[in-house]
C-alpha cells in the first residue's frame, strides 16, 4: 500500500465534536503524530504506533510524519482544534517545502476540525457574528512588537478579536500587557470571553468587561473573546447571550 499523510484536527476536546472523515482517517492509520496531549486522545489499539513529541519541535514533528508516509506508511498527524489554525498544517507545508524532492510525490490531505474560537464563539451566543480576527498571542514564533501593531491595528479597524495561547508560566506578562493595550484602544467597557477547555470536563466560561479583566483569568486552556464596538448582550432563558449584529 503507498503512503499517505493526512494532517487531521481533532476538536475542541469532545468527540462528539470530531468529525466522522477525521475519525475514518484515525481508523486506517498504522501511525500518529502529534503533541503529547493531542495524541493521548487516541486510543491505542493493535497495529498503531503512537509518536508523541514535547511542544515546540513542530519541524521535526512534520518531517517524521513526512518519512513516514514515504516509507508506505497511513499517518495521521494530529492537532487540537482545526490543524490549519495555530498547528500542524503549516508545519507539514513547511517541511515538505524544505525537504527531499520526493516528499512532492506524497498522498497529502489537510482534515478539518472545530477550531477552539469557533467552539467558544457558540458556547456564548455568537461574538463572532459580524468581521473578526484571530491573534495568536504567543511570542515563541514572532516579536512581541508585532503582536502589539496587530492588536492596535485590529481595534481600530473595530473587529471582534479572537486570542489563542493568551498566556503561559512562560510567558506570564504578555497577557497582562495585551489587555492594557486593548483597554486603552477599546475602552473598559468592551465586553471580553474568557473560555476555558470548552467541550471538556473542565469547561468554564467567562464573559466580562475590559475594565474589569485580569490576567490570571486566562491560561494556556483558554481562548479570549475581545467584542466589537457592536457586540452586546441579549437576554435568554436564565442566562444573557454575547452576540454581535450582522450589520454595521
Ligand atoms: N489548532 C488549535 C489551536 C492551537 S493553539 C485550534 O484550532 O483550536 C492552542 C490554543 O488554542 C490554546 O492556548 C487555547 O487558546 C486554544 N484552545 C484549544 N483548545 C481549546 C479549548 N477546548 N477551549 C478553549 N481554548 C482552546
Amino acid at each position: 500500500m503507498s503512503g499517505r499523510l493526512a494532517i487531521a484536527g481533532l476538536g475542541p476536546g469532545c468527540d462528539e465534536l470530531v468529525t466522522a472523515e477525521v475519525r475514518a482517517a484515525l481508523e486506517q492509520a498504522t501511525d500518529i503524530v502529534g503533541y503529547i496531549p493531542y495524541v493521548a486522545r487516541i486510543a491505542p489499539r493493535e497495529g498503531l504506533a503512537l509518536h508523541a513529541s514535547d511542544n515546540r519541535v513542530e519541524l521535526e514533528r512534520a518531517k517524521l510524519a513526512l518519512e513516514l508516509a514515504a516509507k508506505g506508511r497511513q499517518v495521521v498527524v494530529v492537532s487540537s482544534g482545526d490543524p490549519g489554525v495555530f498547528a500542524m498544517a503549516a508545519a507539514v507545508f513547511e517541511a515538505l517545502e524544505a525537504g527531499p524532492e520526493a516528499w512532492r510525490a506524497l498522498d497529502i490531505t489537510v482534515l478539518p476540525g472545530i477550531t477552539a474560537m469557533l467552539a467558544a464563539a457558540a458556547r456564548a451566543g455568537a461574538p463572532l457574528g459580524h468581521d473578526f480576527c484571530a491573534i495568536n498571542l504567543s511570542d515563541n514564533l514572532k516579536p512581541w512588537t508585532l503582536i502589539e501593531k496587530r492588536l492596535r491595528l485590529a481595534a481600530e479597524a473595530d473587529f471582534a478579536m479572537a486570542f489563542y495561547n493568551p498566556r503561559s508560566l512562560a510567558r506570564p506578562e504578555g497577557f497582562a500587557r495585551a489587555l492594557e493595550v486593548l483597554r486603552e484602544a477599546c475602552g473598559p467597557a468592551r465586553p471580553i470571553l474568557f473560555a476555558r477547555a470548552v467541550s471538556t470536563a473542565e469547561e468554564a466560561l467567562r464573559v466580562t468587561t475590559l475594565g474589569a479583566a485580569r490576567p490570571e483569568m486566562a491560561d494556556m486552556r483558554t481562548v479570549v473573546i475581545v467584542g466589537s464596538t457592536l457586540t452586546r448582550m441579549v437576554a435568554g432563558a436564565g442566562r444573557e447571550w454575547l452576540y454581535t449584529p450582522r450589520s454595521a
